[in-house]
């Protein structure tokens, strides 16, 4: 690579910019690769959503610096002024905030700046900050969501779900700080949190008698990404005395698709060793078949939204095609997400061998999962 393409590409950028825009408009640098654009006297927002938009285009043809081509594309933050501030400080923090919103959404993207923006920043903030803690604080708890044999009606697997009882804030779901915890890294000790105490509670459910019940844990890409994962885990069960063929790990597609080694690594130590590996919201994933197969996946749990719209002939085909796929492949296949005794009736008759979903039981409290399994026995 010749000396100083860095800055000559950063020069192309900007003179791409300059083409975009009118001589009075202000073009700055402010970071490493982020650029302000300050754009006055306009009376029609229209237009800056045209500004904007021909910015974005014009960056999806490759810039070519010093004879080699570079792609690249730009996420668009818009603040207006005096809408969104008065000053430039907070013109620049509210646009600084929607740009972040726009880079979430994708590449080439724009978005406008709003409040509730600025709530969602300070939401995640908060969480970033006292996720911290909530370990130590004993704010984390578990429920369990019963997978239900088909055929049977009975349990045969217990999902933990995460929980955080948040102070100030309430119950907090794990939609909303699962991906924080991950982008910060606490996953990792929220992740051995949730292992140990699930094996524990199971081993509990054990000595009640019911050992013919699994655990069922979800497993983030970052966990899996850690070289020690695989001892983590068995060192746990060794810990709680649970036998490795009652835990099942569910991982998405596209922890998968992004593998790298440690989570080859991980996942085949796992294996061998007799924890099962269920791929979670299959079907999702654009290249699928090709993981299951060097995996040797023990289930396949079909996404919810091909359950809850099963009507639709599309998803039907989707769901046939999933169940025979896993069955010639010697996986059991598992829906979630079913609510109705039509969409239940619909899965059993096709060979979906477990059932879960609100149909059968919603995430139960420990001591409702205690109950939960005392009528729902052998
Ligand atoms: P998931 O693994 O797809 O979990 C299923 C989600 O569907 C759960 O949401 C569950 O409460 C919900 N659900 C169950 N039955 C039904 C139903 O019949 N209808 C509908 N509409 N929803 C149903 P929840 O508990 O909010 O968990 C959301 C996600 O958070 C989970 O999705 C999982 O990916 C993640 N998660 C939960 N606990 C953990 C954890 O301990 N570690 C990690 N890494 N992720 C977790
Ligand atoms: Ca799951």
């Amino acid at each position: 690579m010749p000396k100083n393409i860095g800055d000559r590409f950063l020069k192309k950028i900007a003179d791409r910019f300059k083409a975009c825009i009118r001589d009075a408009d202000i073009l700055c640098r402010i970071g490493g690769d982020e650029f302000a654009l300050l754009v006055p006297d306009i009376t029609n927002l229209n237009d800056v959503d045209k500004i904007a938009r021909r910015i974005i285009d014009s960056f999806k043809q490759p810039l070519t610096v010093s004879g080699h081509k570079f792609s690249s594309t730009v996420s668009a933050g818009i603040a207006i002024y005096p809408n969104n501030g008065r000053d430039g400080k907070s013109l620049l923090k509210k646009a600084d905030i929607a740009m972040y919103k726009a880079k979430e959404g994708g590449k080439s993207n724009l978005q406008y700046f709003n409040n509730y923006l600025s709530r969602e920043i300070n939401l995640r903030n908060d969480i970033k900050k006292d996720l911290k803690n909530a370990i130590h604080n004993g704010e984390l708890f578990l429920c369990y969501q019963p997978l239900i044999d088909a055929k049977t009606k009975k349990t045969v697997c217990l999902e933990a779900l995460i929980r955080w009882k948040h102070p100030r804030k309430g119950i907090i779901g794990p939609v909303e700080f699962i991906p924080i915890a991950e982008e910060t890294r606490h996953i990792i000790s929220i992740g051995e949190w949730v292992l140990k105490n699930a094996c524990k509670q199971l081993k509990e459910w054990h000595k009640t008698g019911r050992t013919d019940c699994g655990l069922s844990i979800n497993v983030s890409a970052i966990q899996l990404q850690q070289p020690d994962f695989a001892e983590g885990v068995i060192r746990i069960l060794l810990e709680t005395g649970l036998l490795p063929k009652y835990l099942m790990l569910e991982i998405t597609e596209s922890v998968l698709i992004e593998s790298v080694y440690n989570v080859k690594r991980n996942l085949n130590r796992l294996s061998k060793s007799g924890v099962k590996i269920s791929i979670d919201d299959f079907g999702t994933g654009y290249n699928s078949l090709k993981y299951v197969q060097t995996l040797a996946a023990n289930s396949l749990k079909i996404e919810r939204t091909f359950v809850f719209n099963i009507k639709a002939d599309i998803n039907k085909v989707i769901i046939d095609a999933i169940i025979s796929l896993g069955h010639k492949i010697n996986a059991e296949i598992i829906a979630e997400g079913v609510e109705t005794k039509e969409q239940y009736e619909y899965l059993k008759e096709k060979g979906c061998n477990i059932i879960q979903g609100y149909y059968f039981s919603k995430p139960l409290l420990p001591e409702e999962a205690t109950e939960f399994l005392k009528v729902n026995s052998n």
